[in-house]
């Protein structure tokens, strides 16, 4: 088996927005693919017509394309086995649930969903659970129970029918699940699940068995959630004769909401301050739009080497991975079984890294929008001298207006506790002496103004911080800020001096 080419594939239902751990589960199958040099599959499962979400589709596309997690083959893309959503190949799907019947290993079930409530509703009255299964199927409503000629009546005559698995009787499934290795299910804790419905849909089980068997898929990478249904899936598999080629599974752990306690749900960004979504997802129901990491300002790359850190690790201390280095060092067994903690902080933190990375010419770009939206109109060079200046203390573009706003407009307002303590009586009187001195330098430069204004003060010999403080505050409105004489070179002289003298007008 270890010589077939590596071919896995992302299954989302679009039943909603990806989040954070679809994402996860798109990126590691991703890497698995690029790794081995095998083929990453988008495939859309979407055979359960009630939950279908019109805009999911497009909505994972387009965050895979983001997050340049770009598949081979799927909808909209082609391939050898297409087509790649599940709706499409309905025809595809009843041969294999008719084999099944055929072979004894399923059977119809004509059961009204009323009649199964009240069997459900008895359980729970004796504090039971009802299971359609191995100790129920034989006093219930279907072609076990029936003979062949009524059950073809049936089905002739139109009643509703599903399909459903025959589970064996207390059977040990053993599966070696490649990130928890042995793991061993008794039949008899399974229900005989429905595999297909008489809306002439197969369900989520037996579509993707028969896909990834019909797709080649030799490596299934999905969440914990799907671990119950391995047995399930395994029991297909052998049911259908293709044991041989069975993909080997990886299922991956949850991912943990930030305290550590419970699974990471899509309503937690919004709840917690933190976006859990890639791109922006308007609700089709409430019109809500919830945040994401693109609106947020975060990088792909950022994004993208925070969640494969969700569950796995490259066992270095290493901790900043390009997708490149990822594909490099990614394998299946360094993932973890214990879930993963989401934290929003390490999200941050990533960003910052990468936005270090990018050339000052990329941020500014990236910035002119913020401006432009602001109506300020600057010159290419101002915003990425500026951007050099200020670049450090920023880990998102939005940052470079929080922490640099001042050297695009002028202050319209003056921190009041540095007022208090930094405005003398005699400061104004300073002031203008240096306002004076600056329209008599000739070379604006950093360090000719630097040069000039010391020379000044050692004659003067006034101390340093009594002119400096309030000139600071003249020209960015507090006491932040880089150095001062840079600030007034980037504002250049006129406005450096038209500042000034704004300050000793309006700061009293
Ligand atoms: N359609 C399933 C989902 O929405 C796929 C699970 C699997 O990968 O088998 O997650």
């Amino acid at each position: 088996m270890s010589e077939r080419k590596v071919r896995v594939r992302f299954a989302p239902s679009p039943t909603g927005p990806l989040h954070i751990g679809g994402l996860r589960t798109a990126l590691f199958n991703y890497l698995h693919a690029r790794k081995n040099n095998g083929t990453f599959i988008l495939r859309i499962e979407d055979t359960d017509q009630n939950r279908y979400v019109k805009e999911a589709e497009d909505y994972i596309i387009k965050s895979l394309d983001w997050c340049g997690l770009t598949p081979d083959e799927g909808p909209g893309i082609g391939g050898e086995f297409e087509p790649y959503r599940q709706s499409e190949r309905k025809a595809m799907y009843k041969e294999y649930s008719d084999k099944l019947i055929a072979d004894g290993w399923a059977y119809f079930a004509f059961d009204t969903p009323e009649e199964l409530d009240k069997l459900r509703t008895e359980a729970e009255q004796n504090k039971q659970v009802f299971a359609y299964g191995t100790e129920t199927r034989g006093k219930l409503n279907n072609s076990l129970t029936a003979s062949e000629k009524e059950t073809q009546e049936k089905i002739n005559s139109g009643e509703p029918y599903v399909v459903r698995f025959k589970m064996p009787e207390n059977t040990d499934v053993t599966e070696t699940d490649i990130v928890r290795g042995k793991v061993t299910f008794n039949t008899s804790q399974l229900d005989d699940k429905v595999i297909f419905k008489s809306d002439g849909m197969p369900t989520y089980h037996l579509a993707n068995v028969v896909d990834d068997h019909l797709m080649k898929i030799t490596h299934v990478i999905r969440g914990e959630e799907w671990l119950p249904s391995l047995p399930l899936h395994v029991l297909l598999y052998r049911a259908l004769g293709w044991e041989d080629t069975k993909p080997q599974f990886a299922h991956m752990p949850l991912t943990l909401k930030p305290q550590g306690k419970g699974k990471l749900s899509k309503r937690d960004g919004d709840k917690m301050g933190f976006p859990v979504f890639p791109l922006p997802w308007k609700d089709p129901q409430t019109g809500q739009i919830s945040r994401s990491y693109k609106e947020d300002g975060y990088f792909p790359e950022a994004f993208i080497n925070m969640l494969a850190f969700l569950g796995w690790n490259p066992g270095t201390e290493q901790e900043f991975f390009t997708k490149e280095e990822l594909i490099e060092a990614f394998s299946l067994e360094r993932i973890v079984k214990a879930g993963s903690r989401f934290d929003p902080e390490k999200a941050k933190w990533y960003n910052k890294h990468y936005f270090q990375l990018k050339p000052d010419t990329e941020l500014a770009e990236l910035f002119k929008p913020i401006l432009t939206e602001k109506g300020i109109e600057a010159s290419n060079e101002k915003i990425v001298k500026v951007i050099s200046e200020i670049k450090e203390r920023c880990g998102f573009v939005s940052e470079i207006w929080e922490q640099g706003s001042f050297f695009f407009q002028a202050p319209t307002e003056y921190d009041e506790q540095t007022i208090k303590k930094r405005w003398k009586e005699d400061t104004p009187e300073k002031l203008s002496a240096i306002s004076g001195l600056f329209e008599s330098v000739n070379e604006w430069k950093a360090e000719n103004i630097k040069e000039t204004f010391s020379a000044f003060m050692n004659e003067k010999e006034w101390g340093f911080g009594a002119v400096m403080n309030p000139l600071r505050l003249c020209l960015v409105g507090g006491n932040m800020g880089p150095d001062l004489f840079v600030i007034c070179e980037i504002l250049g002289k006129e406005e450096t001096v038209s500042r000034i003298q704004a300050g000793i007008k309006k700061i009293v």
